[in-house]
């Protein structure tokens, strides 16, 4: 068992940190007020080779695993989370091509995502299927050579921005089992009947795009179709092992973030004719912080390690996405506590680190549906 990353993942690391702090430092506070991001942002991002780097050398990638693209993630997070997250969502969905797709349609939306000249999506959730996927109910009905969607989507990431989204579809509504009902579409975003209106007011992750979308009698030719129709579940199952374990270092990077911002803060502010930083129960804190962010971060490490070497292992995954969600909220409370009244403003980053940690215990699967998958698994058959 081997604890230390290659030379090659350090580079990695160091060069997006670098990137992070030349490009994100001066412009997260605006971009967050704003709602919005520079798109040429993204674009000099890819050129530098930041996106999609778990993608195959064939496809235009990098072919890399998903613990080098969880270190650019973490790196991106430290810095900030908003455009940390919306550098990560524009390949959100690719696995599904990777693991199911046609080698025609690897050619066709792989390459420009990772060339930083289109943007994709995954749409799920809709306003009565979030944490019950399989409830989901946009249709996608067979009439001749296309399929026809109608229904709607909410809280998508890159709803109003995508050039293309993978959408998960009811096609098989008569399937006994409710997991063989489902199938992925991808449907390019100038079709006739797509309609996407960006949602505003988000709490954190302000930076990123997340929009409701709307299908209305929309046509997809059937070899839209990604991987194989009645399957959707099951797929949408693996691409869940591979994004959580990712998401996983979202939150670790969040709360290094958080605990640099603290540890810098302890150490300038004076109260009471010394340091915060001197007092013990400081110490202590900041201790538990370190600790939780290792622990997160070692888990975090360990899911994408196994998805690397071809063993997804739901449970571990489910470990790290929750402990490290949960761990960047905590980690992210303290931070904003010693930073007192001012950490109340957002003149200071960690109020913005703050808003952003909750979603990390809600999207990509609650806290709760993380148990539940843990506590199953551990549990077996009784
Ligand atoms: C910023 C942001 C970006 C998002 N991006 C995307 C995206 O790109 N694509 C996409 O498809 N979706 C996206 N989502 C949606 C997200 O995946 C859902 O919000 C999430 O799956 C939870 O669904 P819900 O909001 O409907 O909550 P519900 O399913 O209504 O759950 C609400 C709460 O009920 C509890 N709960 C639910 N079920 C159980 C259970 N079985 N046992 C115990 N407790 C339970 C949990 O506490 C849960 O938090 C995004 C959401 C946000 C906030």
């Amino acid at each position: 068992m081997d604890f230390e990353l290659s030379e090659e993942q350090q580079d990695i690391k160091k060069a997006a940190q670098e990137f992070a702090e030349g490009e994100f430092r001066d412009i997260a506070r605006e971009c967050d007020i704003n709602e919005d991001y520079p798109p040429s942002l993204l674009k000099k991002g890819a050129e530098l080779g930041f996106v999609g780097v778990f993608i195959d050398e064939d496809h235009g990638g990098a072919g890399l695993g998903f613990l080098e693209h969880a270190l650019i993630m973490e790196e991106f997070w430290k810095v900030d989370p908003g455009l940390g997250q919306q550098f990560c969502s524009v390949t959100f969905g690719s696995e599904e091509f990777l693991l199911f797709g046609t080698e025609d349609q690897k050619r066709k939306y792989l390459p420009p995502l990772v060339e930083g000249k289109s943007i994709m999506g995954f749409a799920i959730t809709e306003p009565d299927a979030g944490s019950d996927t399989a409830a989901a109910s946009t249709s996608a009905v067979l009439d001749g050579d296309e399929y026809v969607i109608n229904g709607s989507k909410v809280m998508i990431g890159n709803g109003s921005v995508a050039d293309f989204m993978l959408v998960f579809c009811l096609t098989d509504p008569e399937e006994k089992s409710k997991s063989g009902r489902h199938s992925i579409m991808v449907v390019e975003t100038d079709r006739k009947g797509y309609d996407a209106d960006r949602m505003h007011g988000k709490m954190g992750l302000r930076a990123s795009d997340t929009s409701n979308i709307f299908f209305s009698d929309l046509r997809v030719p059937k070899e839209n179709l990604v991987g194989e129709r009645g399957k959707g579940f099951y797929q949408l199952m693996e691409f869940f092992d591979r994004s959580r374990a990712y998401v996983a270092a979202h939150g670790v990077g969040l709360a290094q973030g958080a605990l640099d911002m603290a540890a810098k803060h302890v150490k300038n502010r004076e109260q009471f004719g010394q340091k915060i930083a001197s007092f013990q129960a400081t110490q202590f804190k900041i201790a538990d912080m370190a600790t939780k962010i290792e622990l997160a971060r070692t888990l975090t490490h360990k899911a994408c390690s196994l998805l690397d070497k071809g063993r997804p292992d739901t449970t571990v995954t489910a470990i790290a996405k929750m402990f490290s969600g949960r761990a960047a909220v905590e980690v992210v409370d303290e931070a904003l506590q010693f930073h007192g009244g001012y950490g109340y403003f957002n003149d200071e980053d960690v109020e913005r680190f703050y808003r952003a940690a909750k979603v990390l215990e809600i999207y990509e699967g609650a806290k709760e549906i993380e148990k539940m998958i843990i506590g199953r698994r551990v549990l077996g058959r009784y």
